[in-house]
């Protein structure tokens, strides 16, 4: 133990030297103490001082059936022992044949073809692009050059996907570099224009998508959305029938529509895909966070075959899209991948989880009565419980107190690893979580939250 303390604190004193964290004050961080995890195991974290913590956010919404999943492992080692990667340019692999195989036939009807990439941002810029290019190659004097995204979106970190995305803290220093999107309402989202309970605010949202579609329809080559739920956005859960009257309206417009199902694949939502709830069928679909079961990078994009063949070009000439990056199909990673679908079936995941989905309903709504809790909203193992100053006045509090920091903080010292999005406690434990793990980790972010915001109004 006293050999592992020694370690930790020399590590410890390297990454406040050299490491760069993403999303992170680097002020605040090379000031505070970090945890350095070491191993992980089932739905548990294990860091350098061999402290446990439930991973109640999947450690950034990847993981899908635990730590060192024997499965996977051993398809991993399997393929290792094959060969680790092999690019796509120019040759072609075993696993990522046989992935989008099984791609395809998972996904919503009509996507037939698959697009490798590396991450979440990586498969909604292939998306991007190849809507773009795809509306160019249909018509040479396209005027099909906008993207339409919607308030609240957020579709990474690549010039691209923050073009289309609308968090303004992630965005707003960046804003010359990008190109502009028309925006339409998410239902619910903070800028929702008629703050009104469903039906009026889907109704609402939907005439204005219409509006804007029917005015500017033959500029915009494609639409993209989060189907169902808006994950970076804090949880932001679209009332039933949305995402549907998307797909028509884009349809009837002669738009494209991408469904970015990055945070909402591989079965987070109660389905394998987001857009199953509602039958939508888009006509490009971006997966990547639980594609791997959150074990390596690897993304892809779906498209139709429709949109395929435009890009062949003709025979006297030739088309091809032009994009694509060097891990391109890792066999690595789809092999993962593959033994990540597998588990699904084998273990009938999906089923399995209605019960802790019913659970965690059960649960979020006690903290209903918490007196700081101004919401909560979730969609199968997907939830976010919003804290307000003031719940009468849905007043949030102020920015500077760092609300829902200091809640993760507190969960963290009782063993329990949440990340908040602003105010928003985001939960997002893997799939395979236990009945009793979902208990203690709902009990910890209750606790939690009961201490902090109780500390609050005694400084007041
Ligand atoms: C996380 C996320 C992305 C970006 O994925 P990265 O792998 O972080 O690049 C894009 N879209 C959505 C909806 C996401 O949740």
């Amino acid at each position: 133990m006293k050999l592992k303390k020694a370690n930790s604190g020399r590590l410890k004193r390297l990454d406040r030297l050299h490491v760069w964290h993403p999303f992170t004050r680097m002020r605040e961080w090379v000031e505070s103490d970090p945890v350095i995890i070491e191993r992980g195991e089932g739905c548990h974290l294990i860091d350098t001082e061999g402290r446990r913590y439930l991973d109640g956010a999947s450690s950034l919404w990847v993981i899908v059936h635990g730590h060192r999943k024997k499965t996977i492992d051993e398809a991993i080692k399997k393929q290792l022992d094959k060969i680790a990667h092999s690019t796509l340019l120019g040759l072609s692999n075993v696993p990522s044949i046989e992935l989008a195989e099984k791609l395809v036939t998972l996904a919503p009807k009509g996507l037939t073809r698959v697009f490798y990439s590396d991450d979440g941002s990586t498969a909604v810029e292939s998306a991007l692009k190849m809507a773009f290019h795809y509306s160019k190659a249909r018509d040479k004097n396209t005027r099909k050059e906008k993207f339409l995204a919607f308030t609240g979106a957020y579709h990474g970190d690549t010039l691209g996907g923050m073009s289309v995305g609308e968090i303004d803290v992630f965005v707003e220093r960046y804003r010359p570099l990008l190109f502009k999107a028309l925006r339409a309402p998410y239902p619910y989202c903070y800028r929702c224009p008629v703050k009104k309970k469903y039906p009026d605010c889907k109704i609402a949202c939907l005439d204005k998508l219409k509006d804007i579609l029917e005015r500017r329809g033959p500029e915009i080559a494609a639409c993209i959305i989060e189907p169902l739920m808006e994950g970076a956005a804090g949880m932001i859960s679209a009332p039933p029938g949305f995402l549907k009257g998307v797909r028509r309206l884009t349809e009837k417009y002669g738009v494209l529509l991408i469904a970015d199902c990055v945070a909402t694949g591989f079965g987070r939502t109660g389905a394998m895909f987001a857009c199953e709830h509602e039958g939508v069928s888009p006509d490009l679909m971006c997966l990547a966070k639980g594609m791997t079961g959150g074990y390596l990078p690897l993304a892809a994009t779906l498209s139709t075959e429709r949109i395929y063949r435009a890009f062949l070009g003709t025979v006297k000439d030739p088309d091809a899209f032009y994009h694509g990056h060097t891990y391109t199909g890792n066999p690595l990673g789809c092999a993962a991948a593959l033994a990540n679908i597998r588990i699904f079936e084998k273990e009938r995941v999906l089923e399995k989880m209605h019960p802790k989905v019913r659970l965690l309903e059960r649960l979020l709504n006690e903290f209903r009565s918490l007196g700081h809790v101004g919401d909560v909203r979730q969609r199968g193992l997907m939830a976010g419980v919003e804290l307000v100053k003031d719940k009468k006045m849905k007043e949030p509090y102020p920015f500077q107190l760092r609300i829902g920091h200091r809640v993760c903080l507190s969960a963290r010292d009782k063993g329990v690893i949440v990340r908040p999005l602003g105010d928003t406690i985001v939960i997002m434990p893997p799939l395979s979580i236990t009945a009793g793990e979902l208990k203690m980790l709902a009990g910890v972010i209750r606790d939690s939250i009961e201490e902090v915001t109780g500390q609050e109004v005694c400084e007041e």
